[in-house]
């Protein structure tokens, strides 16, 4: 039986699209069952979020901040009430384990807790008498007839978000949370290929007792995301996704004039030294290329061995991968569930095959690898001896399959890393503090681990990629957070 139509969320309410409209159909990636089918070209309810959210807007925004987040604080027991079956909802339609849909959803409330400090951190500063009126002040009166200046932080109006298939609870709330906490309204798009954690997301919220309007979350493919993110009412926009679309979705947002920051892809490389911890090295590689089945921004997808390293670290690599249970992400044991869908399937096979022919040797091949049927799975997949300018050196594969590079020294490694078009994140295994110093001062890269596998920031931190990994100024979560969903208001003031 074809899926239902997911239905948008515009002004508190469920609202249908209709069956006759363009819609993409989605599977459970572990069993093929169709499952949802998320409309595509819906301009028309992308218009009626954003007039919902226009007029909820000036109510909003004049709505005491300590009120604001009292929403937050219930939205916030909801999902610690509701995490399980959110997680459910991410393993059917993205294929995450459960313990991996359950991480995530946890790092989406970390969010929401700290958007929750967003009377703290939208706060303006003053410096008290910048300067002192002369001319209708008597001079007894001095302190009193000073000037003073501030600056306010107010919010924007209409935002926009437009999100990824990878983390279907968690970055939406990245984005929104926040967002409204300052005072904005909101307008998020999700991604055709997820559309049914993000539409429970919202109702929750609006169970907690969000007002009509403030958040309004409406599908769509890249006709939808056009038309959002040139409305004449939409104030800013904020985007994670591949560097593709960001870099189309920064350009276009900025020449309509509204503030933008586009979190994109990745090819995220580890450094291993010789003198790393072995054990922690081969753990913390194994978690960061193939958790999530490498469909993480965050995904080492490139180790640099350095020196003899490779003699170990291979070994290691390969007898850990052969031990990944892949399997539907609900079953007991499974290590990595399916890829999201048939695309990103054919694109690792095709990669892997690419990845031979240009001279690298696949020496653990996911395609061979003993796979339930009916899915989109491949297995852990390893390919050494890769040359800088090979498409599995350069290309973000999202999927999991590591890339094994040598070279003779630190320095070496650390050049190789920094010709790379991206910079989300870099990684480093040694017990060098000499070295791990080095590597924090050279490397171009944003967002650092030393001897962690993948060091994703908490949300009190910025998501702080580099050159292509990111177009904008400001990131999200950590202080940026706040600062881009908030504009300055500058006040001098004189009593007389
Ligand atoms: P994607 O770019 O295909 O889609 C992301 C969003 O952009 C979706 O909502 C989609 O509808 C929209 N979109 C896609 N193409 C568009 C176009 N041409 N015009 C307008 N809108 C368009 O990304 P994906 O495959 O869903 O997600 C995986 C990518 O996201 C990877 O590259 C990954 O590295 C990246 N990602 C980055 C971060 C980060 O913080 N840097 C976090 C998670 C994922």
């Amino acid at each position: 039986m074809p899926a239902p139509i997911t239905h948008h969320v515009i002004a508190g309410k469920g609202s249908p699209e209709s069956a006759a409209a363009p819609a993409r159909t989605n599977v459970n990636p572990a069993t093929g069952e169709q499952i949802s089918a998320a409309p595509l070209e819906s301009t028309r309810a992308a218009e009626a979020a954003v007039a919902a959210a226009r007029d909820a807007f000036p109510g909003w925004a004049a709505t005491p901040v300590g009120d604001r987040i009292q929403f937050l604080f219930r939205f916030k027991a909801l999902l610690e009430a509701r995490a399980a079956e959110l997680a459910d909802i991410v393993v059917k339609e993205h294929g995450k384990t459960k313990a991996e849909a359950i991480g995530s959803v946890r790092r989406g409330i970390d969010c929401v807790e700290f958007a929750c400090a967003a009377p703290v951190l939208m706060m303006g500063r003053t410096l008290p008498q910048i300067a002192v009126s002369t001319s209708f002040c008597r001079t007894e009166d001095q302190g009193g007839v000073g000037i003073d200046s501030t600056v306010d932080r107010v919010p924007l109006g209409v935002c926009v978000g437009i999100t990824p298939f990878n983390f279907p609870v968690m970055v939406p709330l990245w984005m929104w949370p926040m967002a409204v906490a300052c005072g904005n309204t909101f307008v998020l798009k999700p991604s055709e290929k997820v559309p049914l954690s993000a539409t429970r997301v919202t109702e929750l919220a609006q169970e907690a007792g969000l007002p009509p309007g403030v958040l309004n979350l409406v599908h769509g493919g890249p006709k939808v995301v056009d038309f959002l993110i040139t409305h004449e009412d939409v104030k800013a926009v904020s985007f994670v996704g591949s560097t593709r679309a960001g870099e189309h979705i920064y350009k276009t947002a900025t020449g309509a004039g509204k503030r933008a920051q586009c979190m994109c892809g990745a090819k995220n490389h580890t450094i291993v030294m010789p003198d790393a911890n072995q054990g922690a090295a081969i753990e913390g590689i194994l978690g960061s290329a193939f958790g999530n089945a490498g469909q993480r921004c965050l995904a080492g997808s490139v180790v640099v061995c350095v020196g003899d390293s490779a003699d170990w670290l291979i070994p290691g690599l390969v007898e850990g991968a052969k031990k990944i249970k892949v399997a539907p992400g609900g079953e007991a044991g499974v290590g990595m569930g399916p890829l999201v869908d048939q695309e990103a399937l054919d694109r690792c096979k095709h990669y892997i095959e690419l990845g031979a022919k240009e001279g690298a040797t696949v020496v653990l091949d996911g395609r061979k690898a003993s796979l339930p049927k009916g899915g989109c799975f491949i297995g852990p997949t390893i390919i050494d001896h890769v040359r800088p300018g090979m498409g599995v050196a350069e290309d973000e594969i999202f999927g999991p399959v590591l890339s094994v590079m040598r070279e003779k020294t630190l320095d070496a490694a650390l050049a190789t890393i920094n010709r790379s078009k991206y910079g989300n994140m870099a990684v480093i295994f040694t017990s060098s503090g000499h070295d791990a110093r080095r590597f924090k001062m050279l490397i171009d890269a944003g967002m650092l681990g030393i001897n962690v596998g993948v060091p994703a920031p908490m949300a009190a931190f910025p998501f702080a990629g580099w050159k292509q990994s990111f177009f904008g100024d400001l990131h999200a979560n950590g202080e940026d957070g706040p600062r881009f969903f908030t504009k300055a208001k500058v006040t001098v003031a004189r009593w007389l």
